[in-house]
């Protein structure tokens, strides 16, 4: 018999948090991530000069779309929000170094990310998975390029505009674009993450890396 659906108030209190986060770790895992880990408020690092980056050098991306600044949270707002959550799942995606060393990486006719596009999926997933269990509040951030580059690369952004972002619950917006500092993050998970730009070789790194991660409770 399928198992009765919960309440908002039956995980409210909390007691099925611990059983719940091992479920949406093992989600992760199922849905293709190389690791995942069930982390507290405090292991979120947010910084300032994570968004900083955004306006110098500034990113192609910049004001061109509803999830990227200057229409993201700044690392203050990010800094309140996190604050009230006590839960998440912190979330590694190893991709193939061709998919991010590559000079035409912002040219979609001539380079594909679905590497990218994977961890949007995923952390979109976790967070439906864990309203449906009760989880009103869950809320989850994608790893690298910008949505613009990911979904729509060759239209305008409508989120921008009144209709809204097309592409509705399936995007949020990444873990650096709200001041989120992914890589200080994967070093207290033991991750490792190289540093890969526009001269950077392939064959020169094992791998690259997409992080995400949903806020549970
Ligand atoms: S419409 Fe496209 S570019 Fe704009 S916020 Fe949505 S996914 Fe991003």
């Amino acid at each position: 018999m399928a198992e009765a659906q919960r309440s908002f108030q039956d995980s409210q209190n909390g007691e099925k948090l611990a059983e719940d986060l091992k479920k949406f770790l093992a989600m992760a895992v199922e849905m293709g991530a190389d690791d995942a880990k069930i982390i507290g408020r405090e292991d979120i690092i947010i910084d300032e000069r994570i968004v900083a980056r955004c306006y110098s050098p500034r990113c192609s991306y910049y004001n061109t779309n509803l999830h990227c600044p200057p229409h993201s949270w700044s690392a203050e707002e990010t800094r309140h929000i996190v604050d009230k959550y006590q839960k998440g799942i912190f979330i590694l995606l190893k991709v193939p170094p061709e998919e991010m060393a590559d000079p035409d990486y912002d040219n979609p006719d001539k380079h594909k990310i679905p590497g990218a596009m994977k961890m949007y999926r995923l952390v979109a997933a976790i967070q439906s998975a864990a309203f449906y269990d009760g989880y009103a509040n869950a809320l989850a951030f994608a790893g690298g390029p910008a949505c613009k580059r990911v979904f729509c690369a060759k239209v305008e952004c409508s989120g921008l505009t009144p209709k809204g972002c097309r592409m509705g619950q399936k995007v949020n917006f990444t873990m650096h674009g709200v001041g989120m500092d992914p890589i200080a993050m994967a070093s207290r998970a033991g991750w490792k993450v190289y540093p890969i730009g526009k001269k950077t070789k392939p064959e020169e790194i094992p791998y690259g890396v997409e992080m995400g991660l949903v806020l549970v409770q």
